[in-house]
């Protein structure tokens, strides 16, 4: 292992968009930064593997969208994005519909061709849910779902993908996971409702490569197995982008996670589904969607001209020890827990804990790059 004789401003744990998008504004504001990661590569979940031609997202597909325009500005002042546009397909039965659920949606499940139909009929699958409630507010996935889109499309299109995902009965979830979806009453398939939308030309491994440009990192270096757990021998301050729990040596106890791992093939085709996203709703598939990364990147001829493609089967599993964690759990016990760990986390002077994992909070590109933006004030 190398020794550095230098003391540096930040060690950063974590070579994802916290942590890259830090050493950027800390390496802008002249301070030395090193940035560790224990994987053999630079950028965390958004990181991509170029196989025949096609960025391969190598941890989950990864679709960059924000309402916040200093944060479009900025992503793009790094690297150009491009028009991609969201529209995934949900597949039950073999039958196809529309996602997020909009008019398309309603058309595909029963028939209705204008919204006061859509909405008649929404109304009338809502009122059971609604009666059984007796005015009080949702208190689970399935009670939230059942109150927004009525009982087919919890039942065709929810409730078995939720449960895969989560390995949980939609009754043991938290409402707010089901609101993050759109629903709408007017022919518009595009999943998010965010003003800047699209995916950096190149892939993100150029974003990385712009965040991180001029500042040292070194990848492979597991910061709780290496001489860097003793960082104030080498960093006046440390960003820590890591679980939080691992790093106060799960004293209360472990969080759970949920993680995902991926059947990724090469089909000698050019087009396999016709988009890159496509859901797989019912409960006996066992992944829960076929993402087509050529799609995130490519459009028209483009498509024919790569003659191959690649496919990624997603499968939603618990987390076990020496697998990467993905999604936090806030279920009552793993939000009291990670409610523990932040009351540590708040009394150290020296220690920045960002991102998903030491914040354990279910956060998407855009807010963890505001965060960073807002630490440093910036103003672009
Ligand atoms: P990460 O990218 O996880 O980076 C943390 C880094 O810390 C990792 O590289 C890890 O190796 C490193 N690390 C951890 N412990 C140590 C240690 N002990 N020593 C050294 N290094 C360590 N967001 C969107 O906006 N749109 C999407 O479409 C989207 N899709 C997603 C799909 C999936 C499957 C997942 C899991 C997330 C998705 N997200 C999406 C969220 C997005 O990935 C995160 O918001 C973002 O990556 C958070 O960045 P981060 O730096 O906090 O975490
Ligand atoms: N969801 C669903 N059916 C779908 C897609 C999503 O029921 O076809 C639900 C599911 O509970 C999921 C939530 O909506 O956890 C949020 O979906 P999103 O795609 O935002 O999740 P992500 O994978 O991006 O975290």
């Amino acid at each position: 292992m190398d020794t550095f004789s230098t003391k540096y401003d930040y060690l950063i744990v974590g070579s994802g968009l916290f942590g890259a998008t830090f050493a950027y504004q800390a390496h802008k504001a002249g301070k030395r930064c090193l940035v560790i990661d224990k994987r053999p590569h630079l950028g965390g979940n958004v990181y991509c593997e170029e196989m025949e031609g096609i960025h391969v997202h190598k941890y989950g597909a990864h679709i960059f969208h924000t309402s916040n325009k200093e944060v479009w500005k900025f992503v793009n002042s790094i690297v150009e994005f491009n028009r991609y546009t969201n529209c995934p397909v949900a597949n039950y039965q073999g039958k196809l519909y529309n996602l997020p659920f909009n008019m398309n949606t309603f058309y595909q499940m029963w028939g209705v061709t204008t919204p006061d139909a859509a909405l008649a009929k929404i109304e009338e699958q809502k009122a059971e849910a609604l009666n059984s409630l007796h005015g009080r507010e949702p208190q689970n996935l399935e009670e939230q779902a059942l109150t927004l889109v009525g009982k087919d499309i919890y039942e065709k299109l929810i409730k078995g993908y939720t449960e895969k995902q989560w390995g949980r009965s939609c009754t043991e979830l938290p409402a707010f996971i089901i609101r993050r979806l759109p629903v709408r009453l007017i022919f518009d398939n595009n999943y998010f409702n965010d003003k800047y939308q699209g995916i950096p030309i190149g892939g993100y491994n150029k974003l990385i490569e712009g965040l991180l440009k001029g500042v040292e990192c070194k990848t492979g270096v597991d910061f709780f197995h290496s001489e860097f757990r003793d960082w104030r021998k080498y960093a006046d301050k440390l960003v820590y982008t890591g679980p939080i729990d691992e790093f106060y040596d799960y004293r209360f106890g472990k969080l759970d996670w949920r993680t995902v791992s991926f059947e990724t093939e090469v089909i000698d085709t050019p087009n396999y589904q016709g988009n890159a996203v496509v859901n797989y709703t019912e409960r006996e598939i066992p992944f829960t969607r076929v993402i087509e990364h050529k799609h995130f990147e490519m459009f028209g001829q483009e498509v024919y001209d790569c003659p191959k493609t690649i496919i990624s089967k997603e499968f939603s599993t618990e987390y076990k020890p020496g697998m990467e964690p993905y999604y936090p759990v806030n279920d009552e016990r793993n939000n009291r827990l990670a409610e523990q760990y932040r009351g540590l986390a708040i009394q150290e002077k020296d220690v920045i804990f960002g991102g998903r994992l030491a914040e354990y909070k279910y956060y998407d590109m855009a807010p963890v790059i505001e965060q960073v933006l807002a630490h440093f004030n910036t103003k672009i």
